[in-house]
């Protein structure tokens, strides 16, 4: 084993953690700032690049901490624009992150765990099972190595929790990942606004996420009824409708925010026109949007995607209750076979990284 190994990656200290240690070695507070921003803002991959850090403090930092990079392993353009970047973590595992560009912003959907215990139907990441959580500096880096990757006048804009994992089950590193990424000063420097969790439903520490930070919330819906939740989501026999939808009405959305609900079409399981009057009547007591996903079919899957014209009708019935429901496709369908569960709108004409490995068409 090298030395590198026995160092600890200081991506997984939090701010707070760092000044602590800085204070233990009798270095001054604003320390911890500089090398925030070394790290988080100016993508530094070593201490001896620190120029405004003193020489022996630049030392002491090296023998004791790292600042590693995820190996990127594939990097995948689809034709829709998004790229899909699959990153292996040292202890060999994979996971994948997603960037979808779009006329004026980026939006990188990352994982929160490799693999899922939730083991919804619908979805391929399920199908695996957990394997393990991610630390809270596997989550961050992957905003940091895409950012990096990135031409020099693309910025990441939009952060959304939808890829791998359910974030609620990985709580602490989650919030501790946010802490980062929400750090407008010297960390990933994202407005709350532009951080989204999705869960699907783990009630009590999704209150607790309302509590601990004011990122936006996006749930995982699904059904408009508990018997069909229950057949598409386990977790809705320990958390059915009523409780998660109490807490959704209970949880403490800041100024003109909303709970985004996504909702899955499947053909002949929970698109009916009858689903959908039900659905707005469930969520009428909620600041509600939804986001309709026409099913992502999947070769481990008997489900399918409904017609376009079941997807127009069901979006029909809730704009005519008032509600705001955005259809949103799945993205690189061509390339993130294994992914399925992201997506979000691209413009067409979005530029992918210049050294992106095109797929074949
Ligand atoms: N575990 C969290 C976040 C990751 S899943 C959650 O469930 O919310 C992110 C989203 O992808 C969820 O809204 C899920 O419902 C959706 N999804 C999963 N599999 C899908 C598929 N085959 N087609 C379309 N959307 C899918
Ligand atoms: Fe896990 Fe979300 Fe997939 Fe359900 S939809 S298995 S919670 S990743």
């Amino acid at each position: 084993m090298t030395a590198a190994c026995n160092r600890t990656d200081i991506q997984e200290l939090t701010a707070d953690e760092l000044a602590a240690w800085l204070s233990r070695h009798g270095i001054e507070a604003y320390r911890r700032q500089q090398i925030f921003r070394w790290i988080y803002q100016r993508q530094a991959d070593g201490f001896d690049a620190m120029t405004d850090i003193k020489r022996a403090i630049r030392r002491l930092l090296g023998d004791h901490f790292s600042i590693t990079r995820l190996e990127l392993l594939e990097r995948a353009v689809s034709r829709d624009g998004s790229c899909k970047y699959l990153f292996r973590l040292k202890d060999g595992r994979c996971i994948e992150s997603v960037l979808i560009p779009e006329r004026s912003h980026h939006t990188l959907c990352i994982s929160s765990q490799v693999g899922c215990a939730q083991g919804c139907r619908f979805c391929m990441t399920g199908a695996t099972g957990l394997q393990r959580n991610l630390s809270m500096g596997e989550i961050t880096a992957q905003i940091r190595d895409v950012q990096r990757d990135l031409q020099a006048d693309q910025r990441l804009t939009n952060i959304v929790m939808m890829g791998m994992g359910e974030p609620m089950a990985n709580y602490r590193q989650v919030v501790r990942a946010i802490g980062v990424m929400t750090d407008r000063d010297s960390g990933l420097g994202f407005s709350t606004r532009r951080v989204t969790v999705s869960t699907a439903g783990l009630v009590p520490a999704m209150l607790q996420l309302g509590r601990d930070t004011s990122v936006n919330l996006a749930v995982s819906l699904n059904a408009a009824d508990n018997r069909t939740r229950s057949r598409l989501m386990p977790i809705n026999r320990r958390y059915p409708m009523e409780t998660l939808l109490d807490a959704c009405r209970r949880y403490p959305l800041r100024h003109r925010r909303m709970i985004t609900f996504e909702y899955i079409l499947i053909q002949d399981v929970n698109d009916s026109p009858d689903d959908a009057r039900r659905l707005a009547t469930l969520l009428r007591p909620i600041r509600a949007k939804i986001n309709l996903i026409p099913f992502n079919e999947h070769p481990g899957s008997a489900f399918k995607r409904p017609d376009p014209a079941a997807v127009q009708r069901f979006q029909e019935i809730l704009q005519q209750r008032h509600y705001t429901a955005i259809v949103r496709h799945s993205k690189g369908r061509d390339i993130a076979a294994a992914c399925g569960q992201l997506r979000a709108s691209a413009g067409k004409n979005a530029a992918c990284p210049a050294r992106a490995i095109p797929c074949p068409p």
